[in-house]
């Protein structure tokens, strides 16, 4: 910990996510401080710098590390970027948080877990935040509790308004249905073995040549079934729902958000429109529980491994979307690190 007692950290790319992590950093966060933001573009970087108090602008990743005001890293960047700041960040030993994706691929996701393995210590945590989620958090507490029984099923909604330019159909899966991933093996505890895809008659509002919506099934080693309805441009909202169902009962996360209204003769509520808006709560809490964790010398949260292992997923979910086949997912031994 350097200055004041608070963590430094040098926040790695400041575009949709990364300028919002600054300003949670910034205004919301207990004990840390941004001490440096990196952007390949770099007027992008000073201008995020200039929002707040004595914050160094860089245009890359190592120099920043180098900066003696950094303590820990948070990687924003694109997907394709994260794994050359998460092996810098292991070189210098510094504590790291990246958003999801781990890597865009199983292969560079295994690499960083083996980089991780050798230094002998865990230092990454992966940015999958429903885990964060107050509502996600009362559904695994229900689960471990055993009050719905044995998990049988789990049906998972997740929609977006719209998406952006050069979204394709395979990043539904490694980009959008990678949460339900992560989601389904913290849930439930359980590895996911095998990906089928169904695929609609596009929406004719989906971009062209995008499949939308799509209807992902996992398998999983315990034997359940988890059912994701993607839908990227479903025009009303962002929605994320998850409910499962067990041998006694089931519980559903993900249908109260916000305020309900009664007035001018309807009752309802808003829908929000993005993530930053509906998981305001879970970047909140994610970002200082990483905080609180790092200025104690821990790593908590989802591991390197859990960003492995849904990278592993992705794989399997793009190929079985490919070929429309049944698709078994295959790992990598764990290393002892990760508890195997
Ligand atoms: P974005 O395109 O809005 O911003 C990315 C920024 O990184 C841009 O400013 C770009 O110039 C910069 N950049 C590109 N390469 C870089 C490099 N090598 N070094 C430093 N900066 C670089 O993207 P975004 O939507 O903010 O997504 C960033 C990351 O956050 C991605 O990994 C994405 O998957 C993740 N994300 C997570 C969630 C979530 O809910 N957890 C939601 C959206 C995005």
């Amino acid at each position: 910990m350097t200055r004041d007692g608070t963590l430094g950290v040098a926040v790695i790319g400041t575009g949709r996510m990364g300028s919002d992590h600054v300003r949670r950093i910034d205004e919301v966060i207990s004990d840390a401080r941004v001490a440096a933001v990196v952007d390949i573009d770099g007027e992008r970087a000073k201008a995020a710098a200039r929002r707040v108090d004595g914050c160094a602008a860089y245009t890359d990743a190592a120099a920043a590390m180098a900066d003696d005001g950094v303590d820990a890293v948070l990687i924003a960047s694109p997907g394709p970027a994260h794994e050359a700041a998460l092996l810098e960040a292991f070189a210098r030993d510094l504590p790291v948080l990246c958003e999801k994706p781990l890597t865009p691929d199983a292969a560079s996701a295994l690499r960083v877990v083996r980089a991780e393995a050798r230094l002998g210590h865990r230092r990454a945590q992966v940015g999958f935040m429903r885990r964060y989620d107050a509502r996600f958090r009362q559904l695994k507490a229900v689960l471990d509790a055993g009050v719905l029984g044995r998990p049988l099923m789990l049906h998972c909604v997740h929609r977006n308004v719209a998406t952006g330019p050069g979204f394709t159909s395979t990043m539904t899966i490694s980009d959008s249905v990678v949460h339900e991933i992560d989601a389904t093996r913290w849930l439930l505890g359980q590895e996911i073995i095998a990906v089928t895809v169904l695929r609609p008659t596009p929406s004719a509002v989906a971009p062209e040549g995008l499949s939308d919506p799509q209807l992902v099934l996992f398998e999983t080693a315990g034997g359940a079934v988890v059912d994701v309805e993607i839908f990227v441009n479903c025009g009303f909202g962002y929605q994320v729902r998850c409910e499962a169902v067990g041998e006694h009962g089931t519980a559903r996360a993900g249908d109260d958000d916000g305020l309900y209204v009664n007035a001018a003769g309807r009752w309802g509520g808003e829908i929000p429109q993005d993530y930053v808006v509906r998981f305001a709560d879970a970047y909140d809490r994610e970002v200082q529980a990483w905080v609180d964790a790092t200025r104690r010398g821990e790593v908590t949260g989802p591991s390197a491994w859990d960003g492995y292992a849904a990278a592993a997923v992705c794989e399997a979910g793009v190929c079985a979307q490919a070929t429309g086949e049944r698709t078994t997912v295959t790992l990598a031994p764990r290393p002892a690190l990760y508890g195997g």
